[in-house]
């Protein structure tokens, strides 16, 4: 007799993993697919908010930092403890659920947690890779480790010198911050190269990827080896396809909420606000934060600014000099409202919102294509510069700020950016009707029949084959 699908889901304790992960869990919910999303107790303990849909499962397991890990802890010991305690997590759950008559078919891991495709293996089970940055991104680094490692090292910010088959033309700039001869995160890069290790010892390795075939045409078959399987946007679905209208809920919120901020968008113009938020890890200078408090306040648009109380703490932490004037707070209060954390994809699909300054996080990028949001890029590491790049100069939905020498953006380059995409301009509005192809084109995907349903549809028949 046939038995329920049964996936093991697991996701790296963090918001830019756990959001695609819970928005992957649900798709397969809807086509019978029973799941079990295990992650830390550190993000389990903050999402008691979270709304798990009928047929999810949640799990924590100990990785011996329950209180999340910071900056200061060791990393070496944080990773080996995950791996350890994660992997006893998975083995236990698949035995027990094989004796509850409900075996689990695949696990699926998202990035950085290369060791679970191990377990897989050991268990005799089919494993995918969860990536939750871009394809191209995917390209990039197996490039690096395939042949192109030296032409990285080479090359020049500002032309674009470096050619990858199926990509289009890069310079420096626009390369994952972890593959350039600056990187100082040997850590990440070596993850990634494990990653790849892990992949290529599977006969048909599996990489879904939190993207569509329309958007990364190029990106998803660029390499021999691997064929990048398209699932995505994974995004809540009432933002999306409408499917089910009452799902908001966009990910474990392991922040805060914050005070009321929909009541002031509400006060506000169609199009007329700007968001800013740089994602839920990045801590800027103070001087970078004073640069854009300065971009806006000369922009004289209102705007919704998202400052955590890590970045707040940080600016305590230096000196006091520079302090925005009690003339400029004065002016910001006025003229926007800063709140230390929000419902981002509510936030982006409300009328008011005509222009998103962001970091360029995948998931934020993502976002703000299904919102039809254009976008100021504003990215700083890891994968951001790739995905700038594809904003700004492959789907053209927005443009990049440039950067000093000392690698701040000031003030003046921010209103700069600003005008472009708010104007009436030629360039404002082609920003504006390639912003609304690109959500068409993302909402087609996900649509009954569109290539993100039908891969996603392909990928569980395949793995689950028998039980249907
Ligand atoms: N986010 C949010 N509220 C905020 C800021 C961010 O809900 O005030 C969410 C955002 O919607 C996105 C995630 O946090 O889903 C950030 O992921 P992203 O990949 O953009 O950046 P990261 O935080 O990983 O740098």
């Amino acid at each position: 007799m046939a038995v329920q699908p049964h996936f093991l889901l697991l996701t790296y304790p963090a918001q830019g993993h756990i959001n695609p992960a819970l928005q992957f869990a649900k798709g397969l919910t809807r086509i019978g697919v029973l799941v079990t999303l295990v992650t830390s107790l550190s993000a389990g303990r903050r999402m008691s908010k979270t709304l798990f849909p009928d047929g999810v499962s949640f799990v924590t397991f100990s990785d011996g930092y329950d209180d999340g890990f910071k900056p200061e802890d060791d990393r070496d010991h944080f990773t080996s403890e995950l791996k350890r305690r994660g992997s006893q997590t998975l083995n236990e759950l698949i035995v027990d659920s094989a004796k509850e008559g409900k075996p689990v078919t695949c696990l699926v891991y998202t990035m950085l947690l290369q060791w679970a495709a191990e377990v897989a293996r050991a268990q005799h089970l089919p494993a995918a890779l969860l990536w939750i940055q871009p394809a191209t991104v995917f390209d990039i680094y197996y490039y690096y480790f395939n042949g192109y490692g030296d032409i990285f090292n080479n090359c020049k910010d500002t032309s674009y010198a470096i050619e990858l088959p199926g990509l289009p033309p890069f310079a420096s700039r626009d390369l994952p911050s972890f593959v350039l001869p600056s990187n100082t995160y040997t850590f990440a890069i070596q993850m990634f190269q494990e990653q790849l290790e892990q992949l290529s010892q599977e006969t048909n390795p599996k990489v879904l990827v939190n993207s569509f075939d329309a958007l990364e045409l190029g990106a998803m078959s660029a390499t021999e080896k691997f064929n990048l399987i398209g699932i995505g946007p994974l995004i809540p679905s009432a933002f999306l396809d409408g499917k089910d209208p009452l799902d908001k809920s966009f990910g474990g919120d392991i922040f805060q909420g914050s005070e009321d901020y929909t009541e002031w968008l509400d006060s506000k113009t169609k199009s007329s606000v700007v968001y800013v938020s740089f994602g839920s890890f990045l801590v800027l200078s103070k001087q970078q934060i004073e640069e854009i408090a300065r971009g806006l306040v000369d922009s004289g648009l209102p705007f919704l600014w998202v400052i955590r109380d890590e970045q707040k703490k940080n600016e305590e932490k230096e000196e006091e000099e520079d302090h925005p004037s009690a003339c400029r707070e004065a002016i910001l209060e006025r003229q926007g409202m800063i709140v230390p954390w929000c419902c981002q994809v509510e936030v982006l699909s409300h009328p008011s919102i005509g222009c998103f300054v962001t970091h360029c996080g995948w998931n934020s990028t993502l976002e703000s294509l299904v919102s039809e949001v254009p976008v100021v890029a504003f990215p700083h590491w890891t994968d951001q510069g790739t995905n700038a790049k594809l904003i700004a100069d492959v789907w053209k939905t927005g443009v990049r700020v440039a950067a000093n020498e000392e690698g701040i953006v000031k003030g003046d380059e921010i209103k700069r950016c600003l005008d472009l995409v708010m104007a009436h301009g030629k360039m404002g509005e082609d920003i504006r009707k390639n912003a609304k192809k690109w959500k068409d084109l993302a909402r087609d995907a996900v649509k009954e029949g569109g290539s993100s349903d039908k891969n996603l549809k392909a990928f569980v028949q395949e793995v689950g084959q028998g039980c249907f």
